[in-house]
C-alpha cells in the first residue's frame, strides 16, 4: 500500500471506518473458509459412514441368503449369497483407504480373510462338495457371524465418529460466532472512541465558545473530516464576527440619528453661554475692569470645554473601537446619555436618576453608553404624556438568576454586581413576545421605525461584559429592564449556558 494511502486510512474518519469494515470482512472470510473446510471433512465422514453401513447391510444380505439356503435348500439363495459375497469383497477393495480410518489394517485384513474363507467354503459347497450339510453349516455360520461383527463394529464406529465430529463442529461454530461478536463489539468501540471522542471534545469547545471562554475551535484529532469541520466552523465564526460588527455599526449609526437633536440641544447651551459672554465683553470693551473681563473669558473657556466634551463624547460614540474595559463613573455617563436622547423625550416625560455619585463599574464606556441609549430610547418611545422613566443603580450581592426573562453568561453567577434598572410606566410588553424581544430583527414597530436590533445589541454588549440582562413586564403597567455587571471586586461565577429563562 502506498504511503499516502496508509496516511489516508489513519488520518480520516472514513478511512478508520473502512478499516474497521475490512477487519470484520477479513474475519468473516477466514471463518467462512475454515468452516467450508470443516464441512467438507464432515461430508467425507458422512459418505464413509454410508459406505460402512452399505458394507454392513451387504454382509447381512449374505447371511440372510445363507440362512434361507440352509432352510429351503434352494439354488437361487446360494447364487444370491455368492453375489453379495462378491459385492462385499469389491466394497472392501474400493474403500480400503477410507475404511482404514474406522478399522485397523489388521482388522481389515482379518475381515477380508474371513470373507475369502467364507466364499471359498460356500463355492466349494455349491460345486457339490462331499461334506454333509450338518458338518458344513456350523463352520460357515460362525464365519458369517464374525464377518457381521466386524462390519457392524466398523459401521458403529463410523457413526460415533460422525457424532463426535458434529458435536465439535457445533462447539467450534459457537466459539467462532462468539469471537466474531466480540471482534465486532471491539472494533465498534474502537471506532466510536476515535469518532465520538473528537466530536465530544468539539462539543465542549463549542460550549466554551458560546460562553466566551474560547474564541475558536482547535482540532481534537488529525482526521481530515474533523479538520475540515473545524476549519469551516472557525471560518463561520469569523464571518459571524464580521457580520455582528456590521450589525453593531448600523445600530450605532441609527442611535447617532436618534441622538442628533439631543446633541444639538446639549451644544446649544454652551454655545449660547459663549455667545452671551462674548456680547457682554464686546459691549464693555474699554469700560469694564480687567478682573470682570477675566471672569467672562474664564466662562467662555469653561463653556468651550463643555462643548468640546460633548463633541468628543459624540465622536467616541460614533467611532468603532476595540472592546476595552475601564472604571466608568456611572452617573455622569447616564446623565450625558439622557441629554443626548433628549430630542426623543416628549415634553411631559420625566427621566429620574437614582444613581450614587461615586458608583463605578468596570466596563467599556462607549458600549455601555450604547446600552443606555437603546434602553432609554425604547422606554421613551412607548411613553405618553406624563410618562416616567426611573434609572437606578446599586452595588448588590447576588446568588442565582434575576426575576423574569434573563439572558447572558453572568445570569447564574454569585457575587457582587452593579445592578442597573431602567423602569418605565409605558405600555409594557405582551407576555407572548417577551422571550423574543432580544432576538435580532425582532420588532413590533412599523416598517421604517425600528430595525429590531436595539435589544439584541444590548444583550450582546452585556454578554461581552460577562453580565446578565433581564426583563419583566406587566402589559399596561410598563417594563423593567435590569442589567447586572460584575463589580470587579468579586467576580461572579459564570454559568455554562449562554441563554436561559427563569
Ligand atoms: P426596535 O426598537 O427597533 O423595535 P428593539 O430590539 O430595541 O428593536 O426592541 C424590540 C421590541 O421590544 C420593540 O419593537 C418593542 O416591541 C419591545 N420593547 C422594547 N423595549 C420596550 C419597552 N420599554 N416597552 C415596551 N416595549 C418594548
Amino acid at each position: 500500500m502506498p504511503a499516502h494511502k496508509g496516511a489516508w486510512l489513519r488520518h480520516s474518519l472514513r478511512g478508520k471506518i473502512t478499516l474497521g469494515y475490512y477487519a470484520v470482512a477479513v474475519a468473516i472470510l477466514v471463518a467462512s473458509v475454515f468452516f467450508v473446510g470443516e464441512l467438507r471433512t464432515l461430508e467425507a465422514r458422512v459418505v464413509l459412514g454410508q459406505r460402512a453401513t452399505d458394507l454392513f447391510n451387504t454382509v447381512l444380505e449374505i447371511r440372510r441368503f445363507e440362512r434361507n439356503y440352509f432352510l429351503h435348500h434352494e439354488a437361487v439363495d446360494l447364487e444370491e449369497n455368492a453375489r453379495y459375497i462378491k459385492l462385499a469383497q469389491e466394497m472392501l477393495t474400493a474403500n480400503r483407504a477410507g475404511f482404514s480410518a474406522i478399522a485397523t489394517q489388521a482388522r481389515l485384513a482379518q475381515l477380508r480373510a474371513l470373507l475369502d474363507d467364507y466364499q471359498r467354503r460356500m463355492s466349494a459347497f455349491a460345486a457339490g462338495g462331499q461334506q454333509p450339510v450338518e458338518s458344513f453349516e456350523p463352520g460357515v455360520r460362525s464365519l458369517g457371524k464374525e464377518v457381521v461383527t466386524i462390519a457392524e463394529d466398523m459401521a458403529a464406529l463410523e457413526r460415533r465418529q460422525i457424532q463426535t465430529t458434529l458435536a465439535s463442529f457445533s462447539t467450534l461454530l459457537l466459539g467462532v460466532i462468539v469471537c466474531m461478536a466480540l471482534l465486532i463489539v471491539l472494533i465498534g468501540r474502537a471506532l466510536s472512541l476515535r469518532v465520538v471522542g473528537p466530536l465530544q471534545e468539539m462539543e465542549a469547545s463549542v460550549v466554551a465558545i458560546s460562553t466566551h471562554r474560547r474564541e475558536s475551535l482547535s482540532a481534537p484529532s488529525n482526521d481530515r473530516e474533523i479538520i475540515s469541520i473545524i476549519e469551516a466552523f472557525n471560518r463561520m465564526l469569523k464571518e459571524l464576527d464580521v457580520r455582528q460588527k456590521s450589525l453593531m455599526r448600523s445600530e450605532r449609526l441609527a442611535s447617532l440619528g436618534t441622538m442628533l437633536s439631543g446633541v444639538a440641544h446639549e451644544l446649544n447651551n454652551p454655545l449660547s453661554n459663549i455667545s452671551t459672554s462674548c456680547q457682554i465683553l464686546q459691549e464693555e470693551v474699554g469700560e469694564s475692569d480687567p478682573a470682570t473681563q477675566r471672569v467672562y473669558l474664564a466662562q467662555i473657556d469653561q463653556q468651550t470645554e463643555r462643548a468640546r466634551n460633548i463633541v468628543r463624547a459624540l465622536l467616541d460614540f460614533s467611532r468603532e473601537q476595540a472592546f476595552r474595559k475601564e472604571s466608568v463613573l456611572l452617573k455622569p455617563l447616564v446623565t450625558q446619555t439622557v441629554g443626548f436622547v433628549r430630542g426623543e423625550v416628549s415634553a411631559k416625560s420625566v427621566v429620574q436618576l437614582f444613581i450614587p455619585e461615586d458608583l463605578t463599574v468596570p466596563a467599556d464606556p462607549q458600549r455601555l453608553q450604547q446600552v443606555f441609549v437603546n434602553l432609554i430610547r425604547n422606554a421613551l418611545e412607548g411613553l405618553g404624556p406624563g410618562g416616567q422613566i426611573r434609572i437606578s443603580a446599586q452595588l448588590k450581592h447576588v446568588s442565582g438568576p434575576p426575576e423574569g426573562t434573563a439572558l447572558g453568561s453572568g445570569c447564574d453567577g454569585e457575587g457582587e454586581v452593579v445592578e442597573i434598572s431602567v423602569i418605565d410606566d409605558g405600555p409594557g410588553i405582551a407576555r407572548e413576545i417577551l422571550p423574543r424581544i432580544f432576538d435580532p430583527f425582532f420588532t413590533t414597530k412599523e416598517v421604517g421605525h425600528g430595525m429590531g436590533l436595539g435589544l439584541f445589541v444590548v444583550y450582546e454588549i452585556v454578554d461581552e461584559h460577562d453580565g446578565c440582562i433581564s426583563v419583566e413586564s406587566t402589559p399596561g403597567q410598563g417594563a423593567t429592564f435590569r442589567i447586572r455587571l460584575p463589580s470587579g471586586k468579586s467576580r461572579p461565577r459564570l454559568s455554562v449556558g449562554g441563554k436561559g429563562e427563569s
